[in-house]
């Protein structure tokens, strides 16, 4: 357990939390035992967005959030800014879990939620640097050009049309993103660039502005039970107690298997000059990748620079979580490499922030929301790499499940959805590792021979995805 105490440490979080117009002082800690209708843990996007619905559909609701740190502190304030439509689980899997009706539901509602926050932001005044460019995924590869056809024949076999994802020929896909070696690519419509801690700091003061919601931060909980959370300056009870804790909930007594935290890290440079730009493009600042197996993600800021992230940090035995593990060397010089790679035009602009964060891994790779009614014990999570849109309707579906309306959102097949836990440690250790070298060499293998590797196949469905 670690304690991050000044305004300072909060602001070299991320460059988001450098350049966010806020303050970052901690508000106050919950002292002595308090009584809600809801209590919630964590204050990221998940608690937040379930503490916002909550308050609209019922003011009178007393509902708390208790935070270790501040608002936005964790994953929900350092991400790559994609509020994309991405749900973990593909429309196949989901069709397995329940039925196809469900999955094509369940998609729409992830095309939905995009606007949902799009409308919120403006409608409480939050300026994320939110626009709405969509998402081009770049094809640089032979082995990449036929992923990118498989993801678009996945999505015409549930119903998905041109409007949602199409696909791309080098033309087009170079006239988004000017970058090296493009074959060909995917373009959806459905993704949002925004600026990640504006938006959890713009919401954390909406929830406070409403008169029923208290946010109580530098207030860890050592334990959830039914009915109570405990902290070291007090307990709170209630009816609801709600986990939302994502990357760092094997912190928390009897759910250290739940998720593996694992790092994503990132990378952002000095603003680069209009002239770059104009080689570049990404004119309306869609989001970027290309189809390789180690996921990179990127972005146009609002500022003009690059925010660059990608996998590839090690997972920590037993699922420890520290701040140390924020800063691995080699995974951002490799990040420059990359961006550098596909964008030869930023010469050797400088690199101005790097840092990463935690998100949490569902053995099964499938996200879930859920209440149990009678122990009124309730959570989400598990979003990987996904949660921006998602914990939204995260948030909008367990204020239906706890305020008992029953709803297209609470027959959504991830509600409910219960993964198995991860292998006890060292087979965690291991097989997480493993999962993330393979992908690795299954690039470099791509790159070689231009075929699509069976290895990153095996290790696929090893893995459940
Ligand atoms: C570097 C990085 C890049 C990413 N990029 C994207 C992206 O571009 N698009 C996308 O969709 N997703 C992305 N993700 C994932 C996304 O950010 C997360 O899925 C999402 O923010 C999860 O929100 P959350 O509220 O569930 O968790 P978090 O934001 O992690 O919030 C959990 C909160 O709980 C608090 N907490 C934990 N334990 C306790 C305790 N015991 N007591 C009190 N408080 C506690 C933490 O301090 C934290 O503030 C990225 C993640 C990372 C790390």
């Amino acid at each position: 357990m670690y304690r991050m105490v000044t305004s300072d440490a909060y602001r070299s979080l991320s460059f988001w939390h450098a350049t966010v117009p806020d303050t970052l002082t901690a508000g106050e800690p919950l002292t002595g035992d308090a009584e809600a209708d809801v209590v919630i843990v964590g204050a990221g996007f998940t608690g937040l967005w379930t503490a916002y619905y909550l308050s609209e559909r019922d003011p009178a609701l007393r509902i708390v959030v208790c935070e270790r740190e501040i608002a936005g502190f964790g994953a929900s304030g350092r991400n790559g800014g994609w509020c994309s439509a991405l749900f973990p689980a593909s429309l196949a899997k989901l069709a397995r879990m329940a039925n196809r009706d469900a999955a094509i539901a369940m998609q729409r509602a992830m095309y939905e939620t995009v606007d949902e926050v799009g409308r919120v932001a403006a409608a409480e005044g939050i300026d994320c640097h939110w626009a709405k460019g969509g998402t081009v995924q770049l094809a640089r590869s032979p082995a990449q050009l036929e992923r990118a056809k498989a993801e678009i024949e996945e999505a015409r076999e549930f119903g998905f049309g041109e409007e949602d994802l199409r696909l791309l020929d080098a033309a087009a896909a170079q006239a988004i993103a000017g970058a090296s070696g493009v074959l060909g690519g995917v373009f959806t419509p459905h993704c949002a660039a925004i600026h990640p801690a504006r938006l959890v700091r713009g919401l954390a003061a909406a929830v406070r502005a409403r008169a029923g919601a208290s946010i109580y931060e530098r207030t860890p909980v050592l334990d959830i039970a039914p009915g109570r959370v405990v902290t070291p300056t007090g307990t709170v009870r209630a009816r609801y107690v709600i986990r939302a804790t994502e990357g760092y909930t094997p912190g928390l007594p009897g759910f250290r298997r739940t998720v593996a935290p694992v790092y994503s890290l990132m990378i952002a440079t000095e603003p680069l000059p209009p002239a770059v730009w104009d080689q570049i493009g990404l004119a309306d600042r869609p989001t970027f990748n290309d189809l390789r197996h180690l996921i990179i993600y990127g972005q146009r800021t609002a500022d003009g620079r690059f925010a660059f992230g990608g996998r590839g940090a090690p997972y920590h035995l037993g699922s420890s979580v520290r701040p140390s593990y924020d800063q691995v060397p080699e995974v951002f010089a490799a990040l420059r490499r990359t961006l550098a790679e596909l964008f030869p035009a930023i010469g050797d602009v400088p690199v101005t922030h790097h840092w990463g964060g935690p998100l949490a891994i569902p053995r099964d790779w499938c996200a879930s929301v859920g209440l149990d009614p009678a122990s009124g014990l309730g959570w989400a999570g598990g979003y990987v790499g996904d949660g921006v849109g998602t914990t939204n309707l995260a948030g909008r579906t367990l204020a239906d499940l706890i305020t008992g309306t029953s709803s297209v959102l609470t027959r959504l097949p991830w509600v409910g959805h219960k993964s198995p836990v991860w292998e006890p440690e060292p087979l965690r250790w291991l097989g997480v590792n493993a999962g993330l070298q393979v992908m690795n060499v299954a690039d470099r293998e791509e790159a070689r021979t231009a075929r699509p590797s069976k290895i990153a196949g095996f290790m696929g469905r090893f893995l459940g995805r």
